[in-house]
């Protein structure tokens, strides 16, 4: 093998967190090595919408919310930081967001998130009748019962974001290399390297970070890693008209991004691996965006994608040590919220690696703990998940 064979730290994946992780660990001066066998963010982490909405979804409120709440404030640092480091601007923005509701099931589950809002510092939350929030957004269809308008969440691109990550830890000492993980090499229970498809490369602490396929290194580490793809797809639509804010309407969500298109989401699928974009899901996705924004109908269709979630059965990360090794630390299963969760990921990874403990509490999110399943249908009903 023809490459540095050996580093501090492994880390395997670059995607987001793999590669806020080796940024977080060169700010401590450690060396990392990303094992990618396609493209940096070549899957999830440079196709997702890069929505930050910290005030929402599985375990928010709940256990996820102060990692929420920590990993949006530390975006807001991030994003100059980056900038300033490697030249690259992940478009890092904060949004007024408008999520509507057309019946009274949904108003329902909108209100019932509002105390708990309004109670965080920092952000507006403020329900509305239908009138107002037409007022605010008038190309939404009539029938609106009324809505939340929330300031701000933030909306950045999730590809510039994990580029800029990996650059800044590249300018520290880290490195990727090209290749496929084959397997965790071990001395009693105690890491030693690092198998991949070219040789090993030797090492005292992996991180596995290997979003919707983290389940393969189940037996690579010991404990199981029930990580799941769920597919979601996106349309990039161009439309005349002024920029349209962050609104979400039931299953679905559509926002100007600096692009200057309109991205329309999104899909929830549950297919294995197959990450094409499909025919039946543009079908779906337009007539859900046409029925709450007729104004599209006169949009260009300029590109649509896909990619996976990688998701558990409860709903909830797996951050922390592998049990029963030494040196192996699980950072995966960001699910819906991958993109904004990964700056506080790789910082608890980089402090797991490091330090073998973290000031964060992670207990919640422990690899192998016994897990409840919440059902797709169950997490889509949750108004805030975006
Ligand atoms: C349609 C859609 C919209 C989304 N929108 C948002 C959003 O608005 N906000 C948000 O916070 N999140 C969003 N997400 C979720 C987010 O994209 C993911 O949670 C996040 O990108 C996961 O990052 P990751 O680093 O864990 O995994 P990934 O980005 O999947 O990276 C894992 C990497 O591991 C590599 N790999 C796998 N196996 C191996 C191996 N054996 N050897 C070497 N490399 C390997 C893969 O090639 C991959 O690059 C969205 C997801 C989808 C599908």
């Amino acid at each position: 093998m023809n490459q540095k064979a050996s580093a501090d730290v492994v880390i395997l994946g670059g995607g987001v967190v793999g590669c806020a992780t080796a940024y977080y660990l060169s700010k401590l001066g450690v060396k990392s090595i990303i094992i990618e066998r396609d493209t940096v963010a070549g899957h999830a982490s440079g196709f997702a919408l890069g929505g930050l909405s910290p005030l929402g979804g599985v375990g928010i409120p709940g256990p996820l919310e102060t990692l929420s709440l920590e990993s949006y404030r530390m975006h807001a640092e991030l994003s100059p930081t980056l900038r300033a480091e490697t030249g690259v601007d992940s478009e890092y923005h904060l949004q007024t967001a408008v999520t509507a509701a057309y019946t009274e099931e949904e108003a329902a589950a909108i209100q019932s998130r509002i105390p708990w809002q309004q109670a965080q510092k920092g952000f507006r939350v403020e329900w509305k009748k239908g009138d107002d929030i037409l007022a605010i957004e008038p190309r939404l269809a009539p029938g609106v019962i009324g809505g939340v308008v929330t300031q701000y969440v933030g909306l950045l691109d999730p590809y510039k974001l994990t580029l800029g990550l990996l650059q800044g830890a590249e300018s520290r000492g880290a490195a990727m290399r090209h290749g496929s993980v084959q397997g965790i090499k071990y001395q009693g229970d105690r890491v030693t390297g690092v198998q991949i498809n070219s040789g090993t490369i030797h090492c005292e602490k992996v991180i596995v970070a290997l979003g919707s396929w983290s389940k393969e290194a189940s037996p690579w580490v010991g404990v199981d890693l029930p990580v799941e793809p769920l597919k979601g797809q996106i349309l990039r639509m161009r439309v005349k008209g002024p920029p349209l804010l962050y609104v979400s309407w039931g299953h679905s969500y559509a926002v100007s991004k600096p692009d200057d298109l309109v991205w329309v989401g999104t899909t929830e699928e549950l297919v294995g691996f197959y990450e094409t974009p499909t025919k039946d899901a543009q079908d779906s996705m337009l007539k859900e965006a046409l029925d709450a924004l007729p104004y599209l109908l006169d949009a260009e269709l300029v590109r649509q994608t896909a990619c996976l979630r990688p998701v558990t059965p409860d709903g909830l990360p797996l951050l922390g040590m592998a049990p029963g090794k030494q040196g192996v630390i699980i950072a995966t299963g960001g699910g819906r919220k991958g993109i904004h969760l990964g700056p506080v990921m790789g910082r608890i990874a980089a402090d797991l690696a490091t330090q073998g403990s973290t000031a964060y509490a992670i207990s919640s999110f422990a690899p192998g703990r016994p897990m409840a399943q919440v059902s797709v249908a169950a997490a889509l009903a949750d108004p805030f998940r975006f």
